[in-house]
């Protein structure tokens, strides 16, 4: 039908240029945007700039607008739409359908103004499919998708493209290439979009960077068990995980990083394990559960054990953030200790040479991955009051 417009023009075809700024950038923005151009029929390309979005676009005035009309009432994913300009062009289209461009670029813009998304918890369908036996990404740690994964801490420079992100080391694999090249595959354009054949990796060291032989996760585990201190490479940077029940565990970790009092933020398998130490009202599940995967400050039944947050009345929680953390935390009924890995008074570790240094006097074990983070994100954290969502950090 596109094509047949191209043919014969009639008094109804027009073509616009339409800017969409805002968090549109790793959102799975793109590909969204084509999609509704193939159910309004309409001809064009779509490209991220530095500025947001743009899309040129033609077909029926019904169809051009109901395209706005679509991204204003319904905005893909996780996107937060600041404000969507359009206006009738004259811009030569480079095919008679609808394409996703290369990124452009403008010179000497010395403000980049997008706002790439935040990292983003794993969605539903990575997880079926990270515990799924039959799944070529079964408890790969890196799963992702255009809903999910990270996205902030791995962009070096924007437009979010692949290439400017700490994944343009990996090289897609035919499997990975086939779902990002496929407008009808949830990996579309998913810029992180990764494989245990192609993608990053994960391994275990002791305190000089030694690696550690079998499953990292498996190892993982067990040393926390045995009440091990481990330095985790997460999304936005490390943390130093305990098991929050292991009460000389506990101990020993506020000695080592000189944190004698303030409370510990916790991390649980999900929310029945949550729910067994902290009142959770219905607003703060949805919090927990949200893209965000925030700490969030809950009223506490019982705290796992005395060291836990001596003296408050409220524990921190979060469900796991990435798929990396739902493999550590399976194997645990009971919350694991996840406090920020630094070294007192500095900022969290994001790299593994730096973490393996100053990390080294207070971590026993290093779990480490090879996709770098490239802008340290620590989590948020939030508490209900009321009605309201108070960010206590952000
Ligand atoms: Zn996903
Ligand atoms: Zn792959």
């Amino acid at each position: 039908m596109a094509i047949d417009m191209l043919q014969r023009p009639d008094q109804s075809t027009v073509q616009k240029t339409i800017r969409v700024t805002g968090v549109v950038q790793g959102v799975g923005f793109r590909p969204a945007v084509w999609r509704l151009a193939q159910e309004f029929s309409l001809a064009g390309h779509v490209y991220n700039d530095d500025d947001g979005v743009v899309i040129c676009c033609r077909g029926s005035e019904h169809a051009v607008d109901g395209l706005i009309a679509r991204l204003q009432s319904a905005p893909p994913g996780q996107s937060h739409i600041s404000k969507i300009e359009s206006w009738p062009s004259e811009e030569p289209l480079h095919s008679e359908g609808f394409v996703i461009e290369e990124s452009h670029h403008k010179q000497n813009i010395t403000q980049l103004k997008t706002g790439v998304s935040a990292d983003l918890a794993t969605c539903p369908d990575c997880l079926r499919e990270l515990f799924d036996p039959t799944s070529p990404r079964y408890r790969y740690p890196f799963i992702n998708c255009t809903h999910c994964g990270p996205r902030l801490s791995i962009v070096r420079s924007i437009p979010y493209d692949r290439a400017n992100t700490s994944m343009a080391v990996f090289e897609l694999c035919p499997l990975c290439q086939s779902e990002y090249d496929d407008p009808a595959d949830r990996r579309f354009h998913a810029q992180p979009n990764a494989c245990p054949v192609c993608g990053p990796s994960l391994w275990m060291t002791d305190q000089s960077g030694q690696r550690l032989e079998g499953d990292p996760i498996a190892v993982a585990q067990a040393a926390l068990r045995a009440g091990k201190i481990v330095a985790v490479k997460g999304v936005g940077g490390f943390h130093l995980a305990v098991d929050a029940t292991h009460e000389r565990a506990v101990d020993r970790l506020r000695q080592r990083k000189r944190r004698p009092h303030k409370p510990l933020a916790l991390m649980a398998r999900d929310l029945p394990v949550i729910e067994r130490y902290c009142f959770v009202s219905e607003q703060e599940r949805a919090l927990l559960q949200s893209a965000a995967a925030p700490v969030v400050l809950l009223n506490g039944r019982q705290a796992p054990s005395a060291g836990i947050a001596p003296g408050q009345q409220r524990l921190g929680m979060m469900l796991p953030p990435s798929p990396l953390h739902h493999l550590l935390l399976e194997a645990f009924d009971t919350p694991l200790v996840m406090t920020s890995g630094n070294p007192s008074g500095q900022p969290q570790c994001i790299c593994n040479d730096s973490a393996l240094d100053k990390l080294a006097g207070v971590a026993d074990l290093f779990l480490l991955h090879n996709r770098d983070i490239l802008n340290r994100v620590d989590d948020s954290v939030v508490q209900v009051s009321g009605l309201l969502t108070q960010v206590i950090r952000r």
